[in-house]
């Protein structure tokens, strides 16, 4: 089972916190929140792939 699968993705708010608080990603505000909505859509996110 993977990670993607253990979670409730239904209740994710696109808040952006995960990857704005990620020391690799360093995204700002609306990029994350940008970036957290396509992953969730099953879209390429540009700045993740
Ligand atoms: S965007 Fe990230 S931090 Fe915000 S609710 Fe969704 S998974 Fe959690």
């Amino acid at each position: 089972m993977s990670y993607i699968d253990n979670c409730d993705w239904s209740t994710c708010t696109l808040c952006g916190e995960c990857l704005m608080r990620c020391p690799v990603m360093e995204m700002d505000k609306d990029e994350a929140k940008s970036e957290i909505g396509c992953l969730l859509k099953g879209a390429r996110a540009p700045c993740i792939q």
